[in-house]
């Protein structure tokens, strides 16, 4: 198995752009060491306490995009209104640093893993789906694959463009879109939680793995759904969130 031992290192803030009213992409280029990481993993960022000066906290990020030979990574942060994480890297401005410790985390797909897959998630639980997405797309793997991406309401939707082309790009694969509370009368994807179109997948349990990211209680009810269905536990990777 691959393992990447973690690693402190510094990084400089390259790029920020809002997605949503409440979700930002981070773009962060390693300045002090070379960092590699697997598709899927996080990385756990360490700030000082602003209540508690000199008392550094650390929390974790999954990392949104696909390895790149120069290590930039991408991080999707959901703002929490006084979240000391999130309010943190929010602050942030082009060229600022910020100090990792990375990678971390097991969602990432074994080489010799030849599974189809059912990838679930809510919210910024996109973060290290899309990643796995995106490194297949870079390896033209053709296997069958479903996405289910559950936000609340059509602007809380992020990542349309990215999931559109790497659903292009990846020819076996489907994306869906759910709404729990729609709010606009043009739309005209599925509505409710992503656990409402569990039912809908057609799947073989023997030759399937599901990926599911985002809050405890979505992960919860589609690993139950997934091993009433026959999936192996060893095949159910999740990244719970909060
Ligand atoms: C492995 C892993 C990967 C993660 N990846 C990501 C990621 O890619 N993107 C991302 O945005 N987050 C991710 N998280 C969550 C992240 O680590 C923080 O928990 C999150 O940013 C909130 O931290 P905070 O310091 O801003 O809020 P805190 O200061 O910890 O909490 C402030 C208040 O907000 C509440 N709160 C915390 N989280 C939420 C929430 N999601 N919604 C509503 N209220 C909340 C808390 O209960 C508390 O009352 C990940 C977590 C784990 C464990």
């Amino acid at each position: 198995m691959q393992f990447i031992p973690p690693k402190e290192f510094k990084a400089k803030l390259i790029k920020k752009e809002f997605l949503n009213e409440e979700v930002v992409s981070l773009w962060f280029k390693p300045v002090d060491a070379e960092f590699k990481y697997l598709a899927g993993q996080f990385a756990m960022v360490k700030f000082e306490d602003k209540d508690e000066p000199e008392k550094f906290i650390t929390r974790a990020y999954s990392i949104a995009s696909a390895p790149k030979e120069n290590g930039e990574f991408e991080l999707c942060l959901g703002i929490i209104p006084n979240g000391k994480g999130s309010t943190y890297l929010n602050s942030l401005t082009e060229n600022d640093l910020a100090v990792f410790k990375a990678p971390f985390g097991m969602c990432n797909i074994k080489p010799e893993n030849k599974n189809n897959l059912i990838m679930v998630a809510t919210g910024t639980g996109i973060a290290p789906i899309k990643a796995i997405l995106e490194d297949l797309a870079n390896n033209n793997d053709t296997r069958t694959i479903d996405v289910l991406f559950g936000v609340r309401k059509a602007e809380n939707l992020f990542y349309l463009k990215e999931l559109k082309d790497l659903a292009e790009k990846l020819e076996n694969s489907s994306i869906i879109l759910t709404l729990s509370q729609p709010d606009v009368l043009s739309w005209n994807g599925h509505e409710g939680r992503v656990t409402a179109h569990l039912d809908s997948l057609n799947f073989d349990p023997l030759i399937t793995d599901f990926y599911i990211c985002g809050n405890g209680e979505m992960i919860k009810e589609v690993r139950e759904f997934a091993l009433k269905a026959g999936i192996d536990k060893k095949n159910i990777h999740v990244e719970i969130f909060d």
